[in-house]
Order: structure tokens, then C-alpha cells, then sequence
């Protein structure tokens, strides 16, 4: 396999290979480790959502906004990338819901997010089959929807040609530590690889090989499905969310949570969305989950109810407790550093994620701090004596 890389990066989910793709283009040498294919876990089983309006307001929000820009950039500069800025509608189900809708948007356009709010004839203009006692919703325009495998795919043949290493097939084992705490590097299912840095962006399976070091990070997998029709009977112009999205998002309770998300694809189809539940790493489809997405879709938009359902498919959404990505290195491994924890926003955030992880790694000065989504910020607070 010849020279020892400077950088591992394990994990080619869109996390690792947006990593690699910005430590390739700082010119440091990386080699990207896959268990399996490019975006064999998360990332080829979600959707590809770029929002903003969602985001905890304080660190995800401006990570959100910065990794917006890039991914508008690099839908111009790699191919082979379905990428539309078309905006998207958070449909409210009440009018109690939009006047919190409109007033969300009130403190997103104080923090630079652009939105209109739609009473229940523009949303018409906009969705004309929206369900018609729907009292509106806020329209953000810059948001936007890719396709999230050919995005993954095309981040790692961007790093490949500024020099980066793609190995598939290839189990990392184990992180390896030398006395000071420092990462030496990595034993893999094909042998021991040395590295001055290594990055663990295995999504789900982040903690099950940072046990292997000694380290931990609290990411527990949240399980959701997408309901993919044969056809859809009309397009939808926007990306479509409902209000409730966001309470969903933080339930910190077990209970299965249901929250509409509807998207027309360029193919001619639409995604139906989506579920959240703790139920470990099972990764099976359930019927009854799907109808409930399918149900909660047709209540918002009734020309659902003729749609027919060509696949069913479920993903595991790594989630923190403060639900906010976990970036950077641990203060007693200065050189391990995990990138994950963006829950149902790993596609959104995927470029500032990787772009953050290169900026530190090289000392260049980034515009948003890496210490906000510090590993670190979970160890257990000691209680003085008394
Ligand atoms: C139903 C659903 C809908 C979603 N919709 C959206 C959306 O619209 N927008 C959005 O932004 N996000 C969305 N998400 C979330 C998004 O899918 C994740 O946040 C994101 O894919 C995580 O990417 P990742 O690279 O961290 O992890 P993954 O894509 O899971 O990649 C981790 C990789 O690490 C590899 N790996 C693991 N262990 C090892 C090892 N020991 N050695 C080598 N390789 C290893 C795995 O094979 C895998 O390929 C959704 C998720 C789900 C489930």
C-alpha cells in the first residue's frame, strides 16, 4: 500500500468524504478507509435536504449556513451532482403553528436567514395541492435539495483527484495510541497503517471503534424511513416540510415520531418522509412505520392518497444528547478527531463539517470555532469534594 498517509480518515459517508475532500484540497495526504462502498451507511439511505430553517440557533445554524454556500460551490465545481436551490415551504397544520412559524422566522432573519410568510392562498400559489384547510406556512428560497449518494460519491472522486486514497472493503480495527495519548494510527483488516492524524467519521459506528482507544462520544443511532413512490401523480415545486418537523427533531422521548417531509425528485417521483425511533441498530423497513408516513404525507397534500409506493427503505440518524454535531479532536488525544453527530442534517452539513476538520487540522482560522462541537464537551463534570 506504500507510504503511510499524514491524515486516516475512516468513514466514506458524506462526513468522511466531505473530510477528505477539504484536507485533500489543503493539500495534505489523506487516505479514506470504508468498511464497505461509498455511502454504504446513512448516506445512501436518507435524503438530501440543505436547510437552514431547522437548526439549533446558537452552533448548528451558522455551520448550516456556511455549509450552504459550499455545497452551492461544489455543485458547480464536481460532476455528476443533482443539486437544486429550490427552496422549501414549512407548511403549518394550524394557525397556532404558523403564527410560531412566522414568528421562528422573525429570529432566522435576525440571524441572516431569508424567509416569507405565506397565508393560506400564497401557499396555494406556491403548492396548488395543498390540503385546502392549510392555514400557510414560510417560504425559505435558499434552501435546497441533492441527491445525497451521487453527492458522496462525486465529494470522494473530488478528493481522489487532488490526491487522496479511497480504500473500500477494509475494516478499521482499532485505533492505536502510543503513550502520550497521541493516535500512532490504525489497524486495519489488511494491516497496521501509521498516520499523524486520524479522523472517525463512521456515523453510527463512531463509538464502537473509539472504544478501541479508550475514547467515547454519546451517539446513539435514531432509525428512519423513506417512503419512495412508483410515481409521483404531481410535481412538487418546493422541498416540503411540516411544522411539527422541528418538535420531532428534538423528542428526546422513545416514542415513534412522524413528521412530514415531501420532495418531487428529477426522476419523475417523490420521497416521502419520515420517522424517528430508538430501536438500537436494526435497520429493517416496517410496513406499519411506512403507512404512518404515507398517512401523515396524504393529510398535507390529498393527491397523495393515489399514490402508489414503489420502495421503503430505512436508515440510522446519529444522534447526540444537545443534538449537535460532534467535530474535532478529544483534549487527551489531540490527534483523534471524531467527526459526527449531525442526527437528521449530515447531508446538509457534510462541506462546513469537513471544511472545519481541514481549517484545524492545517491552523488556518475558520469561520466557524471548532471548540463549539468539542468531543469533550460530554466528560462527566467531577463534583468537588466537600
Ligand atoms: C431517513 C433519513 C432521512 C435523512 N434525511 C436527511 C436529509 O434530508 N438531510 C440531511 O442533511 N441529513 C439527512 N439524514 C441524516 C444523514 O443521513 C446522516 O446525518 C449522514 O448520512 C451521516 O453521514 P456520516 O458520513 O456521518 O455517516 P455514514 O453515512 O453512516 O457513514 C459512515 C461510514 O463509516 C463506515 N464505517 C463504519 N465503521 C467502520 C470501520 N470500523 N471501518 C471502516 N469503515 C467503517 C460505514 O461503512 C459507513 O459507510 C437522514 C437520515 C435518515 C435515516
Amino acid at each position: 500500500m506504500g507510504r503511510s498517509p499524514d491524515v486516516v480518515v475512516v468513514g466514506a459517508g458524506v462526513v468522511g468524504a466531505s473530510c477528505a475532500y477539504y484536507l485533500a484540497a489543503a493539500g495534505v495526504s489523506v487516505r479514506l478507509y470504508d468498511r464497505s462502498y461509498v455511502a454504504s451507511g446513512s448516506s445512501g439511505s436518507c435524503e438530501g435536504n440543505v436547510l437552514a430553517w431547522d437548526k439549533e440557533l446558537e452552533r448548528e445554524l451558522p455551520l448550516a449556513l456556511r455549509s450552504g454556500d459550499l455545497w452551492q460551490g461544489l455543485s458547480a465545481e464536481l460532476d455528476d451532482f443533482e443539486y437544486d436551490r429550490k427552496g422549501s415551504i414549512v407548511v403549518a397544520e394550524t394557525e397556532a403553528e404558523l403564527l410560531a412559524c412566522a414568528e421562528r422566522n422573525r429570529v432566522l432573519a435576525g440571524l441572516g436567514v431569508e424567509g416569507e410568510v405565506l397565508d393560506a392562498d400564497a401557499l396555494r400559489r406556491e403548492e396548488p395541492y395543498a390540503a385546502h384547510d392549510l392555514p400557510g406556512g414560510v417560504l425559505y428560497p435558499a434552501d435546497a435539495q441533492l441527491e445525497p449518494r451521487l453527492a458522496t460519491a462525486a465529494l470522494v472522486r473530488g478528493a481522489v483527484r487532488l490526491g487522496a486514497e479511497l480504500v473500500t472493503d477494509v475494516t478499521v480495527k482499532a485505533i492505536l495510541r502510543g503513550a502520550d495519548g497521541r493516535a500512532t494510527g490504525v489497524e486495519t483488516s489488511s494491516g497496521r497503517v501509521g498516520a499523524d492524524m486520524v479522523v472517525i467519521a463512521a456515523g453510527v459506528w463512531t463509538p464502537k471503534l473509539l472504544e478501541t482507544a479508550g475514547l467515547t462520544v454519546p451517539v446513539t443511532p435514531r432509525k428512519g424511513q423513506i417512503v419512495v413512490l412508483e410515481r409521483s401523480p404531481v410535481v412538487f415545486r418546493r422541498k416540503l416540510s411540516e411544522a411539527g418537523y422541528v418538535a420531532a427533531v428534538e423528542a428526546d422521548d422513545a416514542a415513534l415520531q412522524i413528521a412530514m417531509v415531501v420532495e418531487s425528485t428529477p426522476s419523475g417521483t417523490a420521497l416521502l418522509g419520515s420517522s424517528r425511533q430508538h430501536v438500537g441498530f436494526d435497520r429493517e423497513v416496517e410496513l406499519g412505520v411506512a403507512g404512518a408516513i404515507a398517512r401523515r404525507a396524504a393529510r398535507f397534500f390529498p393527491v397523495l392518497n393515489d399514490a402508489r409506493a414503489l420502495r421503503v427503505y430505512a436508515g440510522l440518524r446519529p444522534l447526540t444528547p444537545d443534538h449537535v454535531p460532534i467535530i474535532g479532536p478529544f483534549a487527551e488525544a489531540p490527534n483523534i478527531c471524531v467527526a459526527t453527530g449531525h442526527e437528521g442534517a449530515g447531508i446538509g452539513l457534510a462541506p462546513a463539517t469537513g471544511e472545519l476538520v481541514a481549517l484545524w487540522h492545517t491552523g488556518a482560522p475558520s469561520p466557524v470555532p471548532i471548540e463549539w462541537f468539542s468531543p469533550d464537551r460530554f466528560a462527566p463534570v467531577e463534583l468537588a469534594a466537600s
